[in-house]
Formats: C-alpha cells, structure tokens, sequence
C-alpha cells in the first residue's frame, strides 16, 4: 500500500510504497534511543520524495553507513537511507511520521543496536 509521510513542518514530504506495516523496530543505538525513531526498511527505490531534496540535512556518524535525513526547520526524522549488507540501496523509515498509521497497533520488535 502507499502511505503518506512527511516532517513536522511540511519541508519534506513523500510516499512509501510498502506492505501493510504491522511490525516496527524499536533500535538502542545512540541515536535511534534519543530519537524515539520506530523504522522499517524498504528499498529505496520504494520511497519517492514529493518535496525537494535540498530541503534535506543529513547526518552520519560512527561507520558512515547510514544517513539520517531530517528537516532543519522542525527537526524531525522522517527516513534514514543507507545499503543492505548485499550492498541494496535502503530506506529507513519512521513510522513516527506516516500520516495513515495506529502506532499503538503496531507490534515493535526490539533491536539491540547498541551493541551492533
Ligand atoms: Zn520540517
């Protein structure tokens, strides 16, 4: 199904093309902790922005391989974009920032990035 998604402010929009989501992942690691971020993966090609990309800051740390998208206006996290260890390009996204979604409905499955 096709949901709908976007920051605080509006600066970034965009659509997902997904199986219904039912299952979220709840990560530790240093950023996804204090973010609050609730994420499932699709492929890039998978995620289609309907706002300009310039509107985006990115941010990275440790192993560089996952860049965190979020909007310098409101600051939020919307979707991550990073590559599957076959080397597939990914999005990360928040379900945090779908519009057609029940976050109470969804199953979160720990995962313990922390130690990742
Ligand atoms: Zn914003």
């Amino acid at each position: 199904m096709l949901y709908h998604g976007s920051c605080h402010c509006g600066r970034i929009a965009y659509e997902v093309e997904s199986e219904p989501v039912s299952q979220v992942i709840e990560c530790n690691c240093s950023i996804c902790q204090r973010r609050g971020h609730l994420l499932f993966f699709v492929p890039r090609s998978h995620l289609r922005l309907t706002t300009p990309e310039e509107h985006i800051a990115s941010y990275s740390f440790n192993t560089h391989r996952i860049r965190h998208q979020f909007c310098p206006v409101c600051g939020c996290g919307p979707f991550g974009l990073g590559t599957d260890p076959q080397g597939n390009e990914m999005a990360a996204i928040n379900a945090r920032c779908l519009e057609d979604i029940d976050l109470a409905a969804l199953q979160r499955q720990q995962y313990d990035g922390r130690s990742h």
